[in-house]
């Protein structure tokens, strides 16, 4: 199965509307995994599933019967507004999404944010699935369908195509299968130093389990490019966090690869594509309850030094979305607080200088800055974090 293309395809729309309910058609599996997100019924963190596509003659499908084709991994959105963040961070390692609106809702504040942040993020590959048509009537379906036309016309995914599907009823599935399998397969590069940006970081030891017999930390995630193999030296950044005396430091951690794991596979080398998890001679205390998500993974030494201070040019959106009327973005102030999205880490800062489209930014959160790497700009707008914009890292 290794050697199969690979690609991370987000699952994104408006809550409710029935990504969870698609993701576990597609994969078999249920994402919400985490008791939290069970409790308040909202998926808080990234939620993944892998799944093996397979081709029998004309169709495709994930049970394996026919000729194993391809190799993704789906990432299920959050589905709260407060959460956007998230999926801007989830955003940045994504190849293609699938925009899940259900056909008795329609476009709905979410549909339309979490939209700009593809956008934003540059996804090209997005299929739209108009969902819950069991709960429609013909007329409304059409009507519906017409709706969502008009909303991608003149965007990246004017040409999308819309599937109508009953998540639930296992409507059309099939025909999903179909239109996963048409998405280009996005070229990476190899033959540069590896980029690992780390989604999820756990222990995975059961308590009361012997030392000797521990596993190292693990890092679940994805590399961007590059590649990385077994017995490697590696060095994590921002790394983990030092209090002291009211100050807070970041200590880049060293360590070596143990193994690599691709799914349920354990594999020598992994290159960019799908999720994969990757176990270090760490304490895994220091990995625990994803302590080290949103840092970067690189080979010792090539990672950028982490900075407080980041210049990047902006380009901001006409109009703020997410919310139901959609107001004008106002120009950024100098003083004013923006939120960046950088890789799959969020951090805060004040707009120190502006120089047309250039900012300065003093950050609360220190970011690895990679050059040229996407970022997403959001503003506080009456409590919330909203989208204005997008930008790139120029130092
Ligand atoms: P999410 O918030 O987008 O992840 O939505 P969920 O997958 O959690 O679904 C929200 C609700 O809609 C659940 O009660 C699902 O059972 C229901 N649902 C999902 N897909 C369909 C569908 O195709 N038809 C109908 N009737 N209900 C659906
Ligand atoms: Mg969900």
């Amino acid at each position: 199965m290794t050697n199969l293309p690979e690609i991370n395809i987000g699952v994104v729309g408006h809550i409710d509307h029935g990504k969870t309910t698609l993701l576990s058609r597609l994969t078999g599996k249920f994402t919400d995994t985490h008791s939290e997100e069970l409790k308040r019924g909202i998926t808080i963190k990234l939620g993944y599933a892998e799944a093996i596509l397979s081709q029998d003659g004309k169709t495709f499908n994930i049970q394996g019967k026919g000729k194993p084709i391809k190799y993704i991994s789906f990432i299920d959105a959050p589905g709260h507004e407060m959460l956007m963040a998230t999926m801007l961070s989830g955003a940045a390692i994504i190849d293609a999404a699938i925009l899940v609106i259900a056909a008795n809702e329609g476009i709905k504040p979410q549909t339309k944010e979490h939209f700009i942040a593809l956008q934003a993020k540059n996804i090209k590959n997005i299929i739209i699935v108009q969902n819950k048509i069991d709960l429609v009537s013909k007329e409304q379906a059409q009507k519906s369908y017409k709706e969502i036309k008009e909303f991608v016309k003149g965007t990246l995914a004017e040409n999308s195509p819309i599937i109508p599907i009953s998540a639930q009823q296992r409507v059309n599935i099939d025909k999903l299968l179909e239109e996963i399998n048409n998405l280009e397969i996005p070229k990476k590069e190899t033959n540069t130093d590896p980029i690992f940006l780390i989604a999820r970081s756990f222990d995975i030891n059961k308590p009361g389990k012997s030392i000797e017999k521990l596993n190292g930390g693990v890092l679940g995630g994805i590399l961007q490019k590059g590649t990385l193999k077994v017995g490697d030296e590696i060095e994590i950044k921002p790394g983990i966090v030092i209090k002291k005396a009211n100050q807070t430091y970041y200590e880049t951690l060293t360590t070596k690869i143990l193994s690599l794991h691709k799914g349920s596979e354990s594999v020598k080398e992994v290159f960019p594509g799908a999720s994969i998890s990757i176990e270090t001679e760490l304490d895994p205390f220091l990995t625990k309850t994803d302590s080290l998500t949103g840092g970067l993974v690189s080979l010792k030494g090539k990672l950028p030094e982490i900075k407080s201070t980041v210049k990047i040019k902006s380009q901001l959106f006409e109009k703020v979305l997410g919310t139901e009327n959609s107001k004008k973005v106002e120009p950024i102030k100098t003083k004013e607080m923006l939120m960046l999205s950088v890789n799959t880490t969020i951090s805060v800062g004040t707009v120190e200088k502006i120089n047309n489209q250039e900012l300065e930014l003093n950050l609360n959160i220190p970011i690895v800055p990679i050059k040229n790497e996407n970022i997403g700009l959001a503003r506080n707008i009456d409590g919330h974090w909203r989208l204005i914009g997008y930008g790139e890292i120029i130092e």
